[in-house]
């Protein structure tokens, strides 16, 4: 979305923007914007940086903890959302809102050490646009959601033709051209990381290590995480509504076998009735993949519905600190 009425100049462009959204986080905000300041500072760039908060709705007292964070250095701003929109929407505003030269996104329960950020600011210096983190190991990670992460990868790589690197979050350095090209894309379905392989662009990756959550708890269950992978694979890919004419093809020409088959045997053998078990799972077994087929169908049907509906991506509710830069793309 993108938000005209407020302007300042390019010389107020800050170098690096942290993007960190936020949904009840109260406890983990001190804790990151001190490290985080930390790590900044030292990394001693003339133009400078900023964090920028996207609180997604958040019922406890986050935006308090943003404000009193900004008032003690007002490098720290925040955009605050008029409810929860998920994280991939509170990316979006993120972006469009992100003042940097590159933009950082950044989870705000430090899993992701800012320490990396010299190293990826090396490598964009080196002539990368995306120098996105892969994570070496996830060994912070429960066994069934690293399985499940695997499998995820996988399925969608072998679906799709954009192809997202394995094990890479959302942690990533972006460079301003790569931020204007995802700001262009008008889609409601905001799976970042398909957007973001989508966008091309010279990327490399620097590897870390993850660390476990120490405040706060994960804000994502399966249900979400499975919510999240179908939005994935149904934005990138339409394999799964072609499979289903290669299936029926199939089977229609297994079915012509063998009713050829059957013909013959009556014409030779006479009329014989026997048979009920086999209908019946047949009728079964062709009920189902036909329900199935029907269900992805519906799958992509109600996208198509969410996105002619034309909604904004994300309503803001309330700024904290001053826009830096006209954000028209
Ligand atoms: N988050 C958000 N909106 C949501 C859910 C999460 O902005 O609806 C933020 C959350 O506050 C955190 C980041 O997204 O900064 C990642 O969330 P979390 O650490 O719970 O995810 P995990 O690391 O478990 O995948
Ligand atoms: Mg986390």
């Amino acid at each position: 979305m993108i938000d005209p009425g407020f302007s300042a100049g390019a010389a107020a462009r800050p170098l690096i923007t942290i993007l960190a959204p936020v949904k009840d986080e109260e406890a983990a905000i001190g804790p990151f914007v001190r490290r985080v300041a930390t790590v900044l500072d030292a990394l001693d760039e003339p133009a400078g940086w900023e964090i920028l908060f996207i609180d997604d709705g958040s019922r406890d007292a986050t935006l308090a903890a943003i404000l009193a964070a900004h008032a003690a250095d007002p490098r720290i701003r925040c955009l605050s959302l008029s409810r929860n929109f998920g994280k991939e929407a509170a990316l979006s505003a993120g972006l469009d809102h992100a003042a940097g030269q590159v933009v950082i996104p950044l989870d705000v329960d430090l899993q992701d050490p800012p320490e990396v950020i010299g190293t990826m600011l090396a490598s964009w210096r080196e002539g990368n646009d995306v120098v996105y983190g892969v994570r070496r190991n996830r060994e912070a990670d429960t066994l069934p959601k690293r399985l499940t992460a695997d499998l995820y990868y996988r399925a969608h790589n072998w679906l799709s033709a954009d192809k997202i690197p394995e094990h890479a979050g959302d942690f990533r350095l972006l460079d301003r051209k790569v931020v204007d090209v995802i700001r262009r894309m008008p889609e409601r379905n905001r799976f970042m990381k398909g957007l973001f392989a989508w966008a091309g662009f010279r990327q490399a990756a620097v590897e870390y290590d993850r660390v476990s959550r120490d405040v706060g708890t994960t804000k994502f269950n399966y249900w979400k995480l499975w919510t999240l992978a179908l939005d994935g694979i149904t934005s990138g890919s339409t394999l799964p509504l072609r499979i289903w004419s290669y299936l029926g093809a199939m089977v229609a020409v297994v079915a012509l076998f063998y009713a050829v088959f059957i013909g013959v045997r009556t014409l030779v053998f006479g009329v014989d009735v026997p048979g009920y078990p086999s209908l019946m799972v047949a009728t079964l077994f062709f009920g189902g993949v036909q329900l199935i087929s029907l269900g992805v169908l519906g799958e992509y049907v109600g996208r198509i519905l969410v996105e002619t509906k034309h909604r904004p991506i994300y309503v803001v509710r309330e700024r904290i600190g001053a826009e830096l830069q006209p954000v028209a793309c």
